[in-house]
């Protein structure tokens, strides 16, 4: 059980509620981490009282260090920031809840820093998953999932004896927000749209993902690596309600499910107290008030950015990452309103052709691919 954190990314959706886990089992904060939300973060500073704090850019680790001076914690800024607090000493345990690939790095350094990984940064393992993993046996430290599905999967797998009489595995998805359109619907619709999730509250990036339903994409690439399972042996159904969380389908055709309220502070908590359960602040699911639960096929000729992450997983090497890298560039321009929301499949898909696919040996080989698939975006975007 985690007894003293450093949490990566405390400013947003999983960084908040990782803060109420934390609060309500005691367990010390050593550093926090924001992009650029200086009011949350100072006023977590505050309560939680962390040796380090870090934002994302010069200018307003500056304002944060002002503000801070009545304080003993010490403010770093941006990448060196983040992997200064995923090696801080006191910490044993590291949640990383940065949005984007910007994670990787971080991750790896409180691997040989050997803090465990609680992770909820998913793009770490879509681009750097086999350097992660190896990293992770060699130091002899165990990475969590707090991602809902597999946290889900790997609560189903507690009662595995052995992973040969394991088939498959099966991750649910909502279907987000264009369950049911055609390609043809999703040309016109509008960023407010978009971010209108059914069944989670979560940031803009991610629930864009959801619509897209890269986020699926990326999170069969994430349980690849997490569980070490080969990509056809991971399916995906669409499961409108988000009860079911996940699932694992053993060799006698037995199929194991994990069910609960959609509420991420179960998988946080769990990789925080895992192997103990301790009671958690979110609503039990009261089945007799359940009318329905529903599994469709996923639509994978609609849904492009789905279709892409398997096939980046056939290609293998850097198309994963480039997968990732132009999907966050494209996300990010049709939040800014430049493209519509199909040209992210697009983009996404033509990546993988317009970069030549190489194997990834070292983290520089990660980020040379990123920054290709964003030049890529970048020029295809212009002309
Ligand atoms: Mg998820």
């Amino acid at each position: 059980m985690t007894e003293n954190i450093s949490i990566l990314g405390s400013t947003g959706s999983i960084g908040t509620q990782a803060l109420k886990v934390c609060e309500l089992l005691d367990i010390k904060v050593s550093a926090l981490t924001a992009n650029s939300n200086i009011d949350l973060l100072e006023e977590q500073v505050r309560k939680f009282k962390p040796k380090l704090a870090v934002m994302g850019s010069e200018e307003k680790a500056k304002e944060l260090r002002i503000r801070l001076a009545d304080t003993d914690t010490k403010v770093s800024v941006g990448l060196d920031g983040l992997c200064e607090a995923a090696a801080v000493d006191e910490a044993d345990t590291v949640l990383t809840s940065v949005v984007g690939m910007i994670g990787l790095k971080p991750t790896l350094t409180a691997i040989n820093a050997k803090k465990n990984i609680a992770l909820a940064n998913k793009e770490t393992l879509v681009t750097g998953g086999s350097l992660v993993m190896k990293s992770a046996k060699e130091n002899g430290v165990k990475i969590y999932p707090v991602d809902s599905e597999h946290s889900a999967i790997f609560q189903c797998l507690q009662g595995c004896p052995d992973k040969k009489m394991l088939r498959r595995l099966i991750l649910t998805a909502s279907g987000g927000p264009f369950f049911g359109k055609t390609y043809e619907d999703l040309k016109t619709v509008t960023v407010e749209q978009a971010l209108k999730h059914p069944n989670w509250s979560m940031g803009a990036k991610i629930t864009i993902d959801s619509a897209s339903m890269m986020n699926k994409g990326l999170e069969v690439i994430e349980a690849r690596w997490l569980f070490d399972m080969p990509v056809d042996r991971i399916d995906v159904v669409v499961h409108r309600e988000s009860i079911v969380h996940s699932m694992i389908e053993y060799t006698d055709n037995s199929v194991i499910a994990q069910m609960g309220v959609p509420d991420m502070k179960i998988p946080i908590q769990y990789a925080l107290t895992y192997p103990e359960r301790v009671e958690c602040d979110v609503a039990q699911l009261d089945l007799t008030k359940l009318s329905s639960l529903t599994f469709y096929k996923p639509d994978y000729a609609t849904f492009k950015c789905l279709r892409a992450c398997k096939k980046s997983m056939e290609l293998g090497g850097i198309a994963p990452v480039l997968a990732n890298g132009s999907n966050e560039a494209a996300v990010k321009l049709f939040l800014d309103r430049k493209i519509s929301f199909t040209d992210i499949g697009d983009l996404v898909w033509d990546s993988m052709s317009a970069v030549e696919i190489r194997e990834i040996n070292t983290l520089q080989d990660v980020l040379d691919a990123d920054l290709a698939a964003r030049e890529f975006v970048r020029s295809a975007v212009s002309k």
